[in-house]
């Protein structure tokens, strides 16, 4: 449930309303907005029957969350929340753009990968060192020398970086290197590995499971908030349906759906939704106009030849006139990158 406060309560109200919820061993959420603030309760509320707390005098309303996630819940944090991986915003106000290869391959691949995508305006450089793969028999990814790349990377460009766990020991691994975690689709329900990245202190991108409901992501997301880390971005990366054409198939409601129902943001992933670079771009147009807060674009020095995803990877000239293409859509959404 959430309490909501009458507007201009005072300092000593609020502490006051907290210190019964946490005397009775529940815990409390302070949402401070411009007029109101919010105390969110998690736990079991049939403690505080006895309490009365709705008939406190600075307490407006008490409303029940019947949703089962809470702390990634509207009704908990009305404002949009704006994630911070180091100086790269992502939130209501900003359009983050992450690229890079599907699979880091080499030094050079990848460094070159991050020059480029960072003068056509991305942000943050995406690159798997551990790839979760259909077949056992394709490449796995480099692992730890991949991460030690994407330190390169950073190094020489100075863009912040972004690399997707599999298990305990990759997220172990990879804390020492880069500056945001990825949990994949296929993790979205791994929920002792949520649980880990919830305990570790860096942002998390959740991707959407391939077959999940938004109720099932947002809980997913719960997980990782309940650990101690709030810093969860969500990221929409097609779910499977009867569709054929396309890899998966892009579920745009999802944007305006998660706005609705959650404050933390949301990244459009075109590239694993449609599989065919052809549909990239205007997808990523779609995504910015349904409220997209970023995109995640696969990009490679030479699709051909990518040991992975290669068909869905846009070449440097490609991102760079998706980036060109997409700038005016942004502009409209009253955001800038
Ligand atoms: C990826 O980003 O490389 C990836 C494997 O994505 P997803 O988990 O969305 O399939
Ligand atoms: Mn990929």
């Amino acid at each position: 449930m959430i309490i909501v406060m009458k507007p201009k309560a005072s300092e000593e109200a609020i502490k006051n309303i907290i210190q019964i919820i946490e005397k009775n061993g529940l815990q409390s959420h302070l949402s401070r907005g411009d007029e109101v603030t919010i105390i969110g309760v998690v736990g079991d509320k049939t403690k505080l029957v006895n309490q009365s707390l709705e008939l406190a005098p600075e307490v407006d309303k008490i409303v029940p969350v019947t949703e089962s996630y809470k702390l990634a819940n509207k009704k908990f944090h009305p404002q949009s929340s704006t994630i911070l991986v180091d100086n790269v915003s992502i939130g209501p106000d900003t359009f983050t753009i992450m690229a890079g290869p599907c699979a880091i391959e080499s030094e050079e691949q990848l460094v070159s990968t991050a020059k480029a995508i960072k003068a056509s305006g991305a942000t943050m450089l995406r690159g798997g060192a551990y790839k979760p793969r259909t077949s056992p028999y394709a490449f796995q990814g480099l692992e730890e020398e991949g991460l030690k790349y994407m330190q390169t990377a950073k190094q020489e460009t100075g863009l912040r970086t972004i690399c997707e766990v599999t298990s305990l020991p990759a997220l172990e691994t990879a804390i020492k290197y880069v500056d945001m975690l990825q949990i994949g689709a296929r993790n979205m329900q791994n929920f002792s590995l949520l649980k880990e990245v919830g305990r570790s202190k860096l942002p998390v991108l959740l991707k959407r499971g391939l077959a999940a409901t938004i109720d099932e992501w947002l809980n997913a997301a719960e997980y990782i908030i309940s650990e101690g880390n709030p810093n969860v971005v969500l990221c929409e990366r097609g779910i499977r349906t009867f569709e054929t054409a396309t890899r998966n198939t892009l579920d745009i409601s999802a944007i305006p759906v998660i706005h609705s129902k959650s404050h933390l943001p949301i990244l459009v992933d075109p590239s694993h939704a449609t599989g065919v670079r052809n549909y990239v771009e205007p997808l990523s147009k779609c995504a910015v106009a349904a409220g997209a807060d970023g995109l995640m674009i696969e990009v490679h020095p030479n699709p051909p030849c990518a040991l992975s995803d290669g068909p869905q990877s846009l070449t440097f000239e490609q991102f760079d006139t998706l980036c060109e293409d997409i700038r005016p859509y942004v502009q409209l959404a009253k955001r800038s990158f």
